[in-house]
């Protein structure tokens, strides 16, 4: 789909939850090249994900002229954590525990925007923390882990054909989202190519697309 297209889907959806939501979108760059990268961000695009640190930090070096935005989205290896850091992501949407976020908390220099991911589809294959333990993780988190800037949540929608399935697995994810906004949280990143509107009437302000963004430029 073209990037107009989608932006305007992105705001008929809203219109079903609040006219008045922002959602911004993420342009998950991990199974194309910086050329891809290149094209959509002279169509606007300032904000892109990857979820392995060393195809990161490629970018990265090969777009240094750019003025762009790179979250962080993948499993996080503790391995890779002294590579992620000099990265700077603006955001580090998959801290999925708390021993990986001391990890990460105890070698930064700086306060990196960080989300909890759950796993809201309880899916084994699927990393995150536990529907019923998010909040109390994330307030174990935001107590120890100093460097971390807590701002919200991340989760991936159940993997099925049964949106009502896809559908209760985005709710749960709001709700604990609404649980922790007393606490700071203003993130609500949820949705993908093959639901973003469903994410987005229920709640989601932050999208992340690859597949759908990219797909007629390769
Ligand atoms: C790959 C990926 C996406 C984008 O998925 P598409 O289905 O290609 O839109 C979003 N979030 C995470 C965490 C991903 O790994």
């Amino acid at each position: 789909m073209d990037y107009a297209k989608i932006l305007e889907n992105i705001e008929t959806s809203k219109t079903k939850f609040n006219k008045q939501s922002e959602v911004k979108l993420i342009a998950v760059s991990k199974n194309v090249t910086s050329k891809e990268v290149v094209n959509l961000y002279t169509q606007g695009q300032i904000e892109f994900g990857e979820n392995r640190v060393q195809e990161l930090n490629k970018k990265i070096g090969e777009l240094q002229n750019y003025d762009i935005k790179w979250h962080f989205i993948g499993s996080l290896q503790s391995n890779k954590i002294n590579q992620l850091i000099p990265l700077r992501p603006t955001l580090w949407q998959s801290c999925n525990s708390f021993k990986l976020a001391c990890g990460v908390d105890k070698r930064l220099n700086y306060k990196l925007d960080t989300l909890l991911e759950i796993n809201v589809a309880n899916e084994d294959s699927k990393s995150g923390i536990e529907i019923n333990r998010a909040v109390e993780e994330y307030l174990h988190i935001q107590e120890e882990c100093k460097n971390l800037n807590m701002c919200g949540v991340m989760s991936i929608g159940a993997h099925s054909d049964d949106m009502s399935l896809v559908k209760k697995s985005f709710d749960d994810t709001y709700k604990i989202y609404e649980k922790l906004r007393p606490h700071g949280a203003k993130i609500c990143s949820m949705g993908m190519s093959s639901d973003f509107e469903l994410a987005i009437e229920c709640g989601s302000n932050m999208i992340r697309l690859g597949t759908i963004l990219f797909e007629d430029m390769k």
